[in-house]
């Protein structure tokens, strides 16, 4: 596919952003945050039915959800989980904590608060809440910030309760960890962003989480910030892609959504041109044709009482392997689809049917159905369905023939390919939470949290660099990290280099986490603190850090100056370093380089290297 023009497409984008707080208890109870348990004390199972709306519908997702029949367990972790969140009590009073940094981040985006904040119910058909609702309030209404000298519109900022996390999902089994439930969580969703790029998308997306780690109180690593998006062009239809974990893949998957909407608008168009508007062939059943296939899952589902299903698709013969975006077909896009029933897959017409051993069966259900060879055919398995999964694909490839691109919820993996999870809910899914009262937010209250609102993330990057000199490729991974005001207390207290402080933040820690495995989180605020005083009183040369840093990582309840006693840390003056290096030179045929590496590693952390190699250096010219 050549370069898309964005603006001639027509892009149409809207972020919602979720950021985790880092408040110790959750939003509803006092259960750690801390996800850290790894093994649960328990599982509970719960079975979910659609409830007719008071004005009596279903919803279509809800529906959809009930088709597919599924059981789901929680998990239960001490310390992490309680009755709250398996509804079995009243949530608790709310966290106010969390409040504070929710308003606080709702002003940084220059939002109104509204005077009252109510707590709502938000329906969840996805069994991520055991209590089918998850608790929402808005906090922030109608703000913006500016992006490239334009107004990036902020719909809302709501405060809610994370959704469970899921395990693992088989055979209409669905495991989830109540751990994460109900850790509190930033909503924050903008108005339509129309004549960006993706790339420009996924920079907006990136300011608004520098926007909320602006606090210096969110979570981080993987899960803590998840973006949603909903992309259409013109033509199409708005699909919501949810919970890109990735921010540096938004711009592949917003990319690749797009393509999708445009090869789907594209058959569409040229299946029109066909002649075909609708396919009238129900499915039928072919069991008799495979009563001895050769094909181990066509034969599994037929001697299980099963039922195989064939679609007729007329003209549709080389439309299921076309590539509707990179890494997916039109046939493993409907494959994707029936397997949200429970079902295995499809075998389609447009496939290598020697690879399932069907060419026979094949051509016999092709003569049953006087299948011309334009069309394509679909088999279908169902084990259990009778038909209903059949239906199901028929009325979504109709769908695809009527209007091309269908509203739907989509889910991504780690390479930012996107797959059907179901269709759009509706949208009146929300009603009042009347366990809790509404928050009323007096004004002294909202002035306090104004006077102390923290600095926004752009000046202090600007302060950062100005201030302290500290170069774009140490002031911007500092302020992603989460040692930003760690930094401004220790260059407060310390003689110490700005820039040799932001090293160790942003370089050394990765270093060791990266290459030593090391889990630099055990490290305290007290340890760098110790170790930057060491450093300014001369009693340890920056060399020493990451040496030093290891072994508290791995000691936690040890001092800096036991370390450097330990480890041998101590500084030495360039007369011993001589010492030793005439001891090493003296050794007969020695490079220079040979030389600077046993002398180094006799003194390694005790000097600096670049006055090693000068010392050794002037020795071996003389
Ligand atoms: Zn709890």
């Amino acid at each position: 596919m050549s370069e898309i023009n964005y603006k001639k497409i027509g892009l149409k984008a809207g972020l919602e952003i979720h950021q985790q707080l880092d408040t110790q208890e959750k939003l509803f109870c006092s259960c750690s945050t801390a996800m850290q348990e790894k093994e649960p004390i328990a599982v509970i199972m719960r079975k979910q039915h659609p409830v007719a709306s008071e004005l009596g519908e279903i919803d279509i997702a809800a529906q959809h959800e009930y088709l597919r029949d599924r059981t789901f367990y929680y998990q239960v972790f001490k310390n992490e989980t309680c009755l709250v969140e398996l509804d079995e009590e009243p949530p608790h009073e709310m966290n106010r904590e969390a409040l504070n940094l929710a308003l606080q981040i709702a002003l940084l985006l220059n939002c109104q608060i509204p005077d009252e904040i109510e707590v709502m119910r938000k329906t969840v058909i996805d069994g991520s809440n055991p209590s089918s609702f998850q608790r929402t309030m808005v906090v922030g209404l109608n703000g913006f910030f500016n992006y490239k000298g334009k107004k990036i519109e902020i719909k809302s900022v709501s405060l809610e309760e994370d959704a469970a996390a899921i395990v693992s999902e088989e055979k209409g089994k669905v495991t989830y960890r109540l751990n994460r439930l109900g850790v509190p969580l930033v909503e924050i969703s903008t108005g339509i962003l129309s004549n960006f790029t993706p790339e420009e998308i996924e920079d907006i997306a990136y300011q608004i989480g520098m926007i909320c780690r602006s606090t210096g109180k969110v979570k981080k690593g993987i899960g803590a910030i998840r973006q949603d998006l909903n992309v259409s062009i013109k033509g199409g239809e708005r699909s919501e892609i949810k919970g890109v974990q990735e921010l540096g893949l938004l711009s592949k998957v917003i990319e690749n959504e797009v393509k999708r909407q445009l090869s789907l608008i594209e058959i569409k168009a040229e299946l029109r041109k066909k002649g075909v508007k609708k396919i009238n062939f129900k499915p039928i059943e072919v069991n008799k044709f495979l009563q001895d296939s050769n094909c181990r899952i066509l034969r599994a589902v037929v001697e299980t009482g099963g039922k195989v299903f064939a679609l007729k698709l007329p003209c549709f013969a080389g439309y299921l392997k076309r590539e509707i975006f990179p890494g997916k077909t039109l046939g493993r896009e409907l494959a994707e689809f029936v397997q949200i029933f429970g079902v295995e897959g499809i075998i389609h017409s447009d496939e290598d049917l020697s690879k399932y051993k069907v060419e026979a069966d094949f051509k016999k259900i092709r003569e049953f159905l006087k299948a011309k060879d334009e069309d394509a055919i679909i088999l279908v398995g169902e084990p259990k369905t009778n038909g209903k999964v059949s239906e199901e694909l028929l009325k979504k490839i109709n769908r695809i023939l009527e209007v091309g691109v269908e509203k739907e919820t989509r889910s991504v993996d780690e390479q930012g390919i996107t797959r059907f999870t179901r269709p759009l809910p509706g949208a009146a899914r929300l009603y009042p939470e009347t366990d809790i009262k509404p928050v009323l937010i007096e004004r002294e209250f909202l002035e306090k949290i104004k006077k102390e609102l923290p600095e926004p993330w752009t000046k202090k990057y600007e302060r950062f660099k100005k201030k302290f000199g500290l170069s774009d490729e140490l002031a911007k991974p500092l302020l992603e990290s989460k040692y930003f005001e760690l930094f401004e207390k220790i260059m407060e207290k310390y003689k110490v280099s700005p820039a040799i402080v932001a090293n160790t933040f942003v370089n050394i820690l990765k270093d060791l986490q990266r290459r030593e495995k090391v889990d630099v989180d055990r490290i305290t605020e007290n340890h760098f603190s110790q170790l930057f005083d060491a450093l300014a009183k001369k009693e340890i040369v920056k060399e020493a850090i990451p040496e030093i840093l290891k072994y508290l990582a791995n000691y936690p309840g040890e001092t800096v100056q036991n370390v450097v006693k330990e480890l041998n840390l101590r500084p030495i003056s360039t007369a011993e370093l001589k010492k030793i290096a005439e001891e090493v030179i003296a050794q007969p045929g020695l490079t220079y380089e040979k030389a600077v590496g046993i002398v180094m590693s006799q003194v390694r952390g005790r000097i600096e290297a670049q006055t090693v190699m000068e010392v050794v250096k002037k020795l071996m010219k003389k």
